[in-house]
């Protein structure tokens, strides 16, 4: 085994898997309301067609999965799926990200499946506003689901922030010390726009972050387990870290090693164009291993050189939720 490589001699071989449109948040940076326009449970994806795309991506050098959504914990017997991904060969990694809310009821059985670690998404500390961001959910479970999980051993366990000018900067520093008293491994991470969802206020730069997270001491760079493009600062005395993503500001396309499937079968070369290649259908109509092989090697050939947010070229296409953010 080679590897894969695309048309730019990107190594890719990280894939993120899409299990699910559905979420039981309702985001409000990445969900409308009244949620979004599901998918036909029979468009979706069944843990063996996943498993058959994962096994055929393995053998062509992907070694590292993530599982998203949608939710992925309001899918049926997760940790099924997690079990079924563990067998492949080569796999060195397989993770999930999750908005919390189950994860104290899944935590040890996801464990015991062989999953990893988690990456839990939360925006603020502050109960109010964390029923405000997500339109209704309660802050309390998902604090219980990342202690639940990191006793478990789901380490180690990140928690992703997306930063919203006016709505949660006010925490930054709150988070940061979390890092220093909890141990918390915290990545703000930068407001995408995508499709309606584009934020009204501009983003923050990293470099005021950082300004900002002086007041907690010097930021030593260091580095942490995981497969992104999060680059990572320690604060003096912290066992927890603070990670940068930002898609933004400063774009990480040319390190880019990932492909994308998402809930109904489509290999999307990258998140911010809207190209996908469809293997739903030739799976139900019984592709041969070297077919999917293909397919595969097509959609890691389509891959553009970098996004064109900067142009103003915004997808408008599926919301976030749908193509596994
Ligand atoms: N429901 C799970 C969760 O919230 O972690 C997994 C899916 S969610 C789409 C994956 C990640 O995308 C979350 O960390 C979420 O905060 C992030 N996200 C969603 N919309 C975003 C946007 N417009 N810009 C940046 N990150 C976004
Ligand atoms: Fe749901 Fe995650 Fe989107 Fe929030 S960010 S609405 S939890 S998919």
């Amino acid at each position: 085994m080679t590897g894969l490589s695309d048309s730019f001699q990107r190594p890719i071989d990280y894939l993120r898997i899409s299990v699910t449109d559905r979420c039981n948040l309702r985001c409000r940076y990445c969900m409308p309301a009244e949620g979004i326009r599901l998918m036909p449970h029979a468009d979706i994806l069944s843990y063996e067609e996943i498993y058959d795309v994962a096994a055929t991506a393995a053998g062509l050098g992907i070694n590292k999965i993530r599982i998203t959504g949608g939710e992925p914990l309001v899918r049926i017997g997760l940790p099924e799926l997690v079990r079924m991904l563990v067998q492949l060969d080569c796999m060195d990694d397989i993770s999930l990200t999750t908005n919390g809310t189950l994860l104290a009821y899944y935590a040890a059985e996801l464990k015991s499946a062989g999953l990893r670690r988690v990456n839990v998404s939360l925006d603020t500390l502050k109960p109010d506003k964390f029923k405000q961001i997500t339109r209704g959910s309660r802050l309390d479970e998902v604090q219980k689901g990342i202690e639940v999980a990191r006793s478990a051993g789901l380490n180690p366990l990140k928690i992703n922030v997306v930063v919203m000018p006016g709505v949660n900067d006010d925490e930054l520093l709150d988070f940061a010390a979390r890092t220093v008293h909890d141990g918390w491994h915290i990545r703000f991470i930068e407001h995408m726009p995508f499709g309606e969802n584009t934020p009204s206020s501009p983003f923050i730069p990293l470099t005021e972050i950082k300004q900002r997270l002086a007041a907690l001491g010097e930021l030593e760079p260091c580095s942490v387990r995981g497969n992104g493009p999060a680059k990572y600062f320690r604060l003096p005395q912290a066992k927890g870290t603070i990670g940068f993503i930002t898609p933004v500001s400063e774009h990480f396309c040319f390190h880019c090693n990932r492909l994308r499937l998402t809930a109904d079968g489509k290999l999307r070369p990258c998140l911010l164009s809207e190209e996908e290649i469809d293997l739903r259908q030739p799976l139900r109509n019984g592709i041969s291993s070297t077919e999917l092989k293909s397919l595969i090697e097509k959609a890691v050939a389509r891959k553009p050189l970098r996004h064109r947010l900067a142009d103003g070229r915004v997808p408008q296409g599926r919301p976030f939720s749908q193509v596994g953010g």
